[in-house]
């Protein structure tokens, strides 16, 4: 899945599983396309990834 993971290294940001837009921890839907399908975007460093 081509997605720039160079601009993904900003903590505390939650990440539209639908159009990858980032929005605010506190945002409850993506403000882009609605989606409330967010995702944290935190350090998930799992070894194996
Ligand atoms: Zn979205």
């Amino acid at each position: 899945m081509p997605f720039p993971e160079a601009i993904e290294r900003r903590l505390n940001k939650k990440i539209c599983m639908r159009c990858y837009a980032r929005n605010a921890v506190s945002a409850t839907r993506c403000r882009k396309c609605g989606y409330t399908g967010l995702r944290l975007k935190a350090k998930e460093r799992k070894s194996g990834q």
